[in-house]
């Protein structure tokens, strides 16, 4: 159920709210929002009495939220919400284009291609140091000795830093140095990992599950507005499906079946989504075109010596090109860039 506050509530007002609803032995979730005060209430397994809430002091009505996800819902939150990070805002009117490597390498390839992300147009940087690999015997990425590129890489450049964290014990490394916990594909239902990074102060990229539907993506999303972290960007980054031309099949009606459905920015990724680098291009500007908020995507200054995602990785003049072209896009779908 979703308490909707009226314009001039009292501070004493929303207390009490907030205090009924824990006698009730629920969580009460405040929502931020720009309008309104909200109350999300979460933990009751049966629909709740609105007239018992809708008969309190400050209160303007109590609506049922028929999603299985409450927090994330539109149901709840009528307004987009928009991510503010170091400036940038992602799911506003601002375009949100994340480049990098798919691995930080060394110190000199992780400056060598922020610089020419950087000058092409990116607004964030991106680049593993923890990767999830299929084999064992893949680069499985230079762990803090790579975060910590990466936070001198923000310092050179001005670029906000995301990068994933492949387990809840590789939080609070990538809280020390980046701005932006990607959460991959592969961990969108590793639960545990969803509730520590839900109580971090930082904004969170989850990543679409490889066969993932969209009610579980948005119900890992709510795993972490529940323990707090509202602060979600969700990405389509490809799933698994009988077509065999791509690496993934990109599902880019995701974006507006979201935009529906939740007041959470979607991003798109169109590196992995097809997995190949004369793909990503048009697949990106599709992914504009469709609404998304933005997109990530890699590039490498020499993808043939690339420890994991060559064959995907941009050659940086592609993406100085695609920059130029979402930058023509963008007033069409009223987007700024
Ligand atoms: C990545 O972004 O490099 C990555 C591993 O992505 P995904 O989790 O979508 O495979
Ligand atoms: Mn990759």
């Amino acid at each position: 159920m979703l308490i909707v506050m009226d314009k001039g509530v009292t501070e004493r007002e929303i207390r009490s709210v907030i205090e009924r609803i824990e006698q009730l032995g629920f969580k009460a979730n405040p929502i931020p929002g720009a309008q309104r005060v909200a109350i999300g209430i979460t933990g009751n397994q049966v629909p709740l009495d609105s007239e018992e809430f809708e008969s309190m002091p400050g209160v303007k009505e109590a609506i049922r939220v028929t999603k299985p996800y409450k927090l994330v819902s539109r149901e709840m939150k009528s307004e987009d919400t928009v991510i503010s990070v170091r400036g940038r805002q992602v799911g506003g009117r601002e375009l949100a284009i994340i480049a990098g490597p798919c691995a930080v390498e060394s110190e000199d390839q992780a400056f060598a291609i922020a610089e020419l992300v950087a000058k092409a147009g990116a607004n964030f940087f991106r680049g593993g140091a923890f990767k999830p690999r299929t084999s064992p015997y893949s680069f499985q990425g230079l762990g803090e000795p790579g975060l910590k590129i990466l936070a001198k890489v923000r310092e050179q450049t001005g670029l906000p830093i995301v990068t994933e964290a492949m387990d809840a014990e590789s939080v609070p490394l990538v809280e020390e140095y980046a701005d932006v916990i990607q959460i991959g594909a592969r961990n969108m239902q590793n639960f545990s990992l969803l509730k520590r990074v839900g109580k971090s102060r930082l904004p969170v990229f989850l990543k679409r599950g490889i066969s993932a539907t969209l009610d579980e993506l948005l119900m890992s999303a709510e795993y972490l507005a529940s323990e707090g972290n509202y602060r979600i960007m969700l990405c389509e980054r490809g799933v698994r499906t009988f077509s065999d031309h791509a690496r993934n099949t990109l599902d880019l009606s995701v974006v507006p079946a979201v935009k529906h459905l939740s007041h959470l920015p979607i991003m798109v990724d169109p590196s992995h989504g097809t997995g190949r680098r004369d793909r990503v291009a048009p697949l990106a500007r599709a992914a504009v075109a469709v609404g998304s908020d933005g997109i990530m995507v890699e590039v490498h200054d020499h993808p043939e010596r690339a420890l994991s995602d060559g064959p995907q990785a941009m050659f940086p003049d592609q993406f100085a090109e695609l920059v130029k072209e979402i930058r023509a896009l963008a007033p069409l779908v009223s987007r700024v860039f």
